[in-house]
C-alpha cells in the first residue's frame, strides 16, 4: 500500500519517463531538419555535419570550424534555430569555444 506521497512521487516519475530531455527544458521534440556542412575554406574537406532539430526556434548561432588537415578554417556559417552537430569523417570534437556574440568554433582533431 502506497502512502500519499509515495504515491504522488511514483506518479510523477512515471510523467517524466513518458517525456523527452528536450520537452522537459522547454523545447518541443525535435524534428528532422536540414543539414548543412562546413568545409574547409582552403582544401574542401568536409569537417562538421549541422542538423537542424529546432530549426523554428529564433536563435541565431555562426559557427565555423578549425581545419585539422591543412591548419585553415570553414567559412563561417550563421545558422537560425537549434541544431546538433557530429564531426565529418576522419575528425572528431575536441572542444567548442564560445563567445559573447554566439559565434562558436568548433576543433577538430584528426583520428589516428
Ligand atoms: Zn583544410
Amino acid at each position: 500500500m502506497f502512502s500519499r506521497m509515495e504515491e504522488e512521487n511514483r506518479l510523477r516519475l512515471e510523467a517524466l519517463s513518458r517525456t523527452t530531455a528536450s520537452e522537459r527544458a522547454g523545447l518541443t521534440p525535435i524534428e528532422d531538419g536540414k543539414h548543412i556542412f562546413l568545409e574547409c575554406s582552403a582544401c574542401r574537406k568536409p569537417l562538421v555535419d549541422i542538423w537542424l532539430t529546432h530549426p523554428d526556434m529564433k536563435t541565431i548561432t555562426t559557427l565555423s570550424a578549425n581545419c585539422p588537415f591543412c591548419g585553415d578554417k570553414s567559412y563561417p556559417k550563421e545558422i537560425s534555430g537549434v541544431f546538433h552537430i557530429a564531426a565529418g569523417n576522419g575528425v572528431y570534437i575536441y572542444d567548442v569555444v564560445q563567445d559573447d556574440d554566439n559565434n562558436q568554433t568548433i576543433k577538430l582533431k584528426v583520428v589516428k
